[in-house]
């Protein structure tokens, strides 16, 4: 798939239950808030072959796999920018997520990082656990990493 092309990545994310926060939390020298950042990305493969078959018109896509990763960013507590765009931007990358696909996501990981860490019920907690969720669908400077398969077309 051409990294220009339109598709349908997804991404949200969300607040989570402190049964979320691991045991060992990490100790740290300050004495600042921080998020636990879960951050599932799904890779997911256009299967284009089976469009065209009335029995699979669900089946556009598979999963080709899933990468959960963690962080503690610490949370300065402010109106806005609260987890920085640059640091958003590095956790993606570190999950696989191409740059190209990144600008609606972390605008919207963003925002859901401000909400939670002004959410009246969290004033009180050292620890603000979110979960972030991302499903791709994979492109050109994708391929190469584990997917050897993946032709756009393929059998035409
Ligand atoms: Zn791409």
């Amino acid at each position: 798939m051409d990294c220009s092309e339109a598709v349908e990545d997804y991404c949200d994310a969300w607040a989570v239950g402190c049964e979320r926060i691991p045991k060992n939390v990490p100790s740290f020298t300050d004495n600042l808030d921080r998020y636990f950042i879960i951050l599932e990305v799904e890779k997911t493969i256009p299967k284009i072959h089976n469009i065209d078959k009335e029995d699979h018109q669900g089946e556009f896509v598979e999963v080709e796999s899933t990468n959960s990763l963690t962080f503690w960013v610490s949370c300065p507590r402010s109106d806005k920018d609260n987890l920085s765009k640059e640091m958003i931007s590095s956790m993606l990358t570190s999950a696989g997520v191409p740059l190209h696909k990144q600008e609606y996501m972390v605008d919207k990981i963003s925002s859901q990082a401000d909400q939670i860490a002004n959410a009246e019920c969290n004033k009180g907690s050292k620890i603000l656990p979110m979960f972030v969720f991302i499903s791709i669908v994979a492109c050109l400077c994708m391929s190469g990493e584990t997917n050897d398969d993946y032709h756009d077309g393929k059998g035409d």
